[in-house]
């Protein structure tokens, strides 16, 4: 039986992008490619606070207890090293049972299943199959997959998607990384990759962003992708995994979607629960 080390199960309303406003079980793996330590940084500046509570992990026995971040990553213990013994690695059959637990009706009805990270297409795409083949799982017709858009379908995971949405909707919501994350361009911005899934469901583009000149970079990521034939729709979303860094940057960023005909994503967990973990 396939296994998959867990960061988080919980469920929450979707926050962010197309489905927000959506009932939404989130299933969080653990593992990422990138660090994205510069949100929330002067440009050129990389954050510290993921290392220096990485130091301190032995403190922290659950996700819960975790500080929050207001810079760099703001799901850092989703892949940071230190932290990989908060997550679990749990079975498909344990995956399946925590969620029909955890699920209002005990069924999938209208709720959704985001699955995320850290990056959920690493290496865990080849675990998923069994997970959304288990029978507890059948009622489920709608899926997001939360990633940064650099990671290629296997062909086996392709082939697959691909017969699972004959009568489903899969989605992949590309939070592409853009320099203010810290990330290089050259390895963040990969629109061939984010092409291809375009052949096997819903794809768009989420922007994090605080400045014009991350709107800039934006615009010029957009180009690239467009030209590689990318059809999808662009949504621009605020920097700030804690409230004081969000209130900042919300209203300039709705105002700069509206300025240029794009979409505006909130970050409605911020808010609403204030980011905290299990949200
Ligand atoms: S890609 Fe996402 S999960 Fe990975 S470090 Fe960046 S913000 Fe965090």
């Amino acid at each position: 039986m396939s296994k998959l080390k867990i960061a988080e199960l919980f469920y929450s309303v979707q926050g962010e992008g197309r489905y927000m406003g959506v009932p939404s079980v989130f299933l969080r793996v653990f593992g990422c490619n990138f660090k994205c330590a510069g949100f929330g940084m002067p440009r050129g500046e990389l954050s510290r606070e993921a290392e220096e509570l990485g130091e301190v992990a032995h403190l922290y026995n659950k996700y819960e207890d975790l500080p929050l971040v207001s810079t760099g990553c703001d799901s850092y213990a989703s892949w940071h090293p230190s932290f990989k013994d908060l997550s679990p690695v749990l079975t498909t059959d344990a995956i399946a049972e925590r969620i029909m637990e955890i699920l209002p009706h005990g069924e999938w009805r209208d709720e959704h299943l985001v699955i995320t990270g850290g990056e959920p297409l690493l290496g865990w795409q080849r675990a998923y199959p069994e997970l959304l083949d288990h029978n507890s799982m059948h009622g489920l017709k709608e899926i997001t997959f939360e990633t940064n858009g650099t990671q290629k379908l296997t062909p086996e995971f392709k082939e697959y998607l691909q017969r699972w949405r004959a009568q489903r909707e899969i989605t992949f919501s590309v939070s592409a990384k853009l320099p203010c994350s810290g990330e290089r361009w050259e390895e963040a911005i990969l629109p061939e990759v984010v092409c291809e899934y375009e052949q096997v469901g819903t794809a768009y583009l989420k922007f994090v962003i605080a400045t014009e000149r991350d709107f800039a970079d934006a615009e010029r990521a957009t180009e690239e992708y467009r030209a590689a034939g990318f059809e999808g729709h662009v949504y621009l979303m605020p920097v700030g995994g804690v409230e004081s860094v969000y209130a900042m940057n919300n209203r300039n960023v709705a105002l700069l979607a509206m300025k240029h005909g794009l979409r505006y994503s909130d970050r409605l967990q911020v808010p609403l629960f204030k980011n905290e973990w299990g949200t």
